[in-house]
């Protein structure tokens, strides 16, 4: 059997590299409530370790990978090290998860060092709703972020929204017309309960089927058929749009069957799922000097305990132990 093959006959290609743990933004639903907890800066893996276990994953399969955190942009030298990924000849697709804030800056620079893709997080259209759900009062810095990626040719530029009754979704239009005159990708995710102390409440989730019949009312949604390396987005897009509107439904349609993804933790544990805590460490036998036979076998029992699907069901939401950002959106 390939070595990314899992139980159920799925075959792993996928992986989401946390860079670390740390944001400049505070949303009010990645959080935890009490303590935010920070890793010690020992405990985060370098960008050498973080190097290693990608190359031992493309030799087991792996060809995808998605830089994320966290926020990736805080981390030091991070351009450097997208450069480093990008050299790594096995991979087919190198992309970015970003809050945006610090994009303006940087976007030439990703983009020179070989990521084209990237995905830009932007739950509201409005500046103090915007500071109300990130706690920093930066919408134009994120939004000028936007557009210096288009600018610069990044393609697709992905935004994604976390869709919360009572808290956004008075502007599902507005975001979902941005998809009509810009290329830009709308993704409405359903807010997750993610992390033992989240403040997910039945009542602020809203399925993706909902969010669809409410942009209905722009004009009819045309369904686009799924690409080779298309993630777990229902794709489709209004008459004559330059972009796409996308759902991302973890809840109400489970993509499980279908999942190709393994995460590494910016604390150097290969989390198999992303509501499953049943992590494999990198890290030790990492800084017991390992060999790369070895984190092969690692990424091998990661793949191996991968569940069959995950065990969130609604209307309880189910939770696992750690926060988002502590493990790489
Ligand atoms: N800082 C980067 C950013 O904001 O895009 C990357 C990390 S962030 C954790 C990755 C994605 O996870 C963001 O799009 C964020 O909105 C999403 N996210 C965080 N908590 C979530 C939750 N409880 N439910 C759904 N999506 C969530």
């Amino acid at each position: 059997m390939a070595p990314n093959i899992d139980h159920y006959n799925r075959r792993i290609s996928y992986l989401r590299v946390s860079v670390t743990d740390r944001c400049n933004l505070r949303c009010i639903y990645c959080l935890p409530v009490k303590d935010l907890k920070l890793l010690d800066h020992a405990e985060i893996l370098s960008y050498e370790e973080i190097l290693d276990v990608i190359i031992a994953g493309t030799e087991c399969g792996i060809r995808k990978v998605r830089l994320t955190g966290g926020e990736p942009l805080v981390r030091r030298n991070f351009v450097r090290f997208v450069a480093s990924v990008c050299r790594i000849p096995e991979l087919e697709d190198v992309s970015i998860t970003t809050n945006g804030v610090l994009l303006k800056e940087r976007a030439k620079e990703i983009f020179d060092a070989g990521v084209h893709r990237i995905n830009i997080s932007l739950d509201t259209l409005n500046r103090l709703k915007y500071a109300k759900i990130t706690g920093y009062n930066c919408f134009d810095e994120v939004w000028e972020g936007l557009q210096e990626a288009e600018v610069v040719g990044f393609s697709p530029i992905k935004i994604n929204v976390v869709a919360i009754r009572g808290v956004n979704d008075d502007e599902f239009h507005q975001l979902a017309e941005l998809s009509v005159k810009k290329p830009y990708h709308v993704r409405f995710i359903e807010y997750m309960s993610i992390g033992h102390d989240s403040k997910w409440k039945h009542e602020k989730y809203i399925s993706s089927d909902e969010i669809k019949s409410k942009l209905e009312a722009i004009g009819p949604l045309h369904k686009i058929q799924r690409a080779t390396h298309d993630g777990p987005a229902e794709r489709y897009r209004f008459e004559s749009a330059k972009g796409e509107i996308g759902f991302i439904s973890a809840l109400s349609h489970h993509f499980c069957p279908s999942c190709n993804r393994m995460r590494l933790t910016a604390d150097g544990k290969l989390r198999p799922c992303l509501f499953a805590d049943n992590e494999v460490d990198a890290k030790t036998p990492l800084r017991n000097k390992c060999t790369q036979q070895d984190l092969k076998e690692l990424f091998r029992e990661a793949i191996a305990r991968k569940p069959r699907q995950h065990h969130v069901r609604m209307p309880d939401g189910g939770e696992c132990l750690r926060p988002m950002y502590a493990i790489g959106g």
